[in-house]
């Protein structure tokens, strides 16, 4: 390790050179509060950024240890940091324009997830950041860099990363609503609930494009209907009342615009805690819920979806089911049995995003259709066995079709985004109503299946190519993953960690053909669990840009693979 000033040395001999010549500053300086780590220095202004480090010691640092002392509270911090110095970077970031001189730091948007931006180790914490390393054109603009180093991480270091200079309530918050969070998914097991959601939560959006709650002046508070008032306790707002939504089949009806998509689209980010402020702060959803879609032209490897679809035109198989283009209900089908193989346990569908057909054949069309020319069997038919005996939940948000009266545990009807409990009015209608025929074999069970290590190729031109680009696409190889349909990815450094992911279970040997899909998920969360998201990194540099990402979502990409391979277990 070097004194600063050594790089203040070198930087100065750099001034106009060749930007190549950058590459002499790599390496580690001691400053009075922190360690600077100059891991990978890019090697042209367009190439990706470079790679720092930057080391703090406890000692010097001084977050009280009831902060970080649970893996949640660790994580909650770490997230707290990282949002901190980001706040930091931005502000000096705007000084400098263009792409160039700009620190980064990959913190995370509404939600709390564990991520590698900021490490907390029991003598030292971590922050890793990028920086474009500045020029002009092609020449070093040493000054520039030189007022980064010295000037910008050092105040970032100073307003950041040492808690006398933090806002303590904040981070002590931050800490409580994740921990609160995680007490009202205990909470939901222990009385077999689904989804809690408080009173006075918050869950309309600004705008389609943008995650940060609706201004409360425009916004309708939460309230639970009082036949589903549940009240949970927390550890730290205490006792928090709200709905709390049953297991079972439960159906969310209304007119269009209350609130049903709304309300749905809260539940299926309920998995996952969020930031004080953001409105959803005490809405929980059991942590193994999947979005289920239509998602007309996905790829299908053997997968059983004869519960729903089954003697399709041409005797095509649907027992061990493959398309390069499925329907909109071959693909609903195929991503219920998905999310089931990968443990989910319940299921969150929203009529707007599902295939019709998929959904209802009423009676009218049973009269007029005979079964014997109808391959579907719609999901109606198969709601209720998968609760019964399969213990698998669903929500579910219907306004287009009453024929689900009949087979719901619990009727919402969302009023101007007020739920209230209809359940006996349905029942009632429903039993009024006997022309529709039940459909289909009952569902019983899903069959495993064991991915095969030939469906993986990582490369491209002979060189590994894993990549995230955005939210919703991973580059495998030659291949491109298209995640569109994948709801619940909520960060772009998820994405990058399960394209990294399905490479590590690779380079593992995971995929033998032998282990199940699940057996590979589990192996590889293990790693992760044993080892940190840091476990994934391949290349050179910090890997300071992951975000964990669930196992159905993992699954999900692996599924989504055009090449994946993979054979049923008996
Ligand atoms: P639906 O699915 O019932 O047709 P949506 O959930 O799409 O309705 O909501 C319709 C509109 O109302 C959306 O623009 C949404 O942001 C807004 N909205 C939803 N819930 C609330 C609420 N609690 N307060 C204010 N606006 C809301
Ligand atoms: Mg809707």
């Amino acid at each position: 390790m070097l004194p600063s000033d050594r790089l203040r040395d070198k930087l100065i001999t750099l001034e106009g050179k060749g930007y190549a010549a950058y590459k002499a500053i790599a390496g580690a300086f001691r400053f009075p509060r922190h360690v600077l780590y100059i891991d990978h220095v890019q090697p042209d202004p367009f190439a990706p950024p470079s790679l720092l480090r930057v080391q703090v010691d406890m000692a010097e640092a001084q977050f009280p240890r009831d902060l970080w002392d649970t893996p949640i509270r660790r994580t909650a911090l770490e997230d707290f940091i990282a949002r901190r110095v980001r706040d930091v970077v931005r502000r000096q970031g705007r000084r400098w324009g263009g792409r160039t001189g700009a620190l980064q730091v990959d913190a995370g948007g509404q939600e709390i997830l564990p991520r590698t931006a900021c490490r907390l180790y029991e003598d030292y914490l971590e922050v890793r950041l990028s920086l474009g390393l500045p020029a002009e054109g092609r020449k070093i603009q040493a000054k520039q860099a030189q007022a980064v180093f010295f000037d910008d991480l050092p105040a970032a270091v100073d307003a950041a990363l040492r808690f006398a200079s933090l806002d303590a309530r904040g981070a002590y918050r931050h800490v409580q609503v994740a921990e609160d969070h995680a007490a009202l998914l205990t909470e939901l097991r222990d009385r077999g609930l689904v989804a809690f959601v408080a009173d006075g939560a918050v869950l309309p959006r600004e705008s389609g494009v943008s995650d940060l709650p609706l201004s409360p002046h425009r916004a309708v508070p939460f309230r639970a209907p009082p036949e589903l008032s549940v009240t949970l306790s927390t550890p730290h707002r205490g006792p928090v009342t709200g709905m709390g939504i049953p297991e079972g089949v439960t159906l969310i009806v209304g007119g269009g615009f209350h609130g049903k998509s709304t309300l749905l689209a809260a539940l299926l980010r309920g998995v996952y805690p969020h930031v004080p402020g953001d409105g959803r702060e005490y809405v929980a959803t059991r942590p193994d819920a999947v979005k289920i879609r239509a998602e007309e032209g996905r790829r299908v490897a053997r997968v059983d979806i004869s519960p729903f679809i089954a003697d399709l035109p041409l005797g095509i198989e649907t027992q061990a089911f493959t398309s390069e283009n499925a329907s909109g209900s071959t693909s609903q089908a195929a991503n219920i049995i998905e999310a089931l193989e990968a443990e989910s346990r319940l299921l969150l569908i929203d009529e707007d995003s599902s295939a019709a057909n998929f959904m209802i054949r009423d009676e009218a069309m049973q009269r007029l259709v005979p079964k014997t020319l109808e391959p579907i069997t719609p999901f109606i038919d198969q709601v209720r066995h998968l609760w019964e005996t399969h213990g698998t939940s669903t929500v579910l948000v219907m306004g287009g079709s009453g024929d689900y009266f009949g087979v719901a545990d619990t009727v919402l009807l969302m009023d101007h985004y007020v739920p209230r409990v209809v359940t006996a009015e349905a029942r009632r209608i429903a039993t009024g109503r006997d022309g529709r025929l039940p459909e289909g074999r009952p569902f019983a069970r899903v069959r495993a299946r064991i991915p095969l290590p030939h469906g993986f190729n990582p490369y491209r031109d002979r060189r590994i190519r894993v990549d995230a680009r955005g939210l919703r696409t991973i580059v495998f190889g030659r291949e491109t993953i298209d995640l569109g349909a994948v709801e619940q990815i909520v960060d772009p450094s998820q994405t990058r960690a399960i394209g990294d992911a399905i490479f590590h279970a690779l380079e593992k040997g995971y995929f033998d053909g032998e282990r199940t899909l699940g057996q590979v998920l589990d192996a590889v969360l293990a790693d992760i669990a044993a080892r940190g998201l840091e476990v994934l990194a391949a290349g050179e540099g910090h890997s300071g840009d992951y975000a964990l990402p669930r196992r159905y979502e993992i699954a999900a990409a692996i599924n989504r693979l055009r090449t994946l391979a993979v054979r049923q277990a008996e």
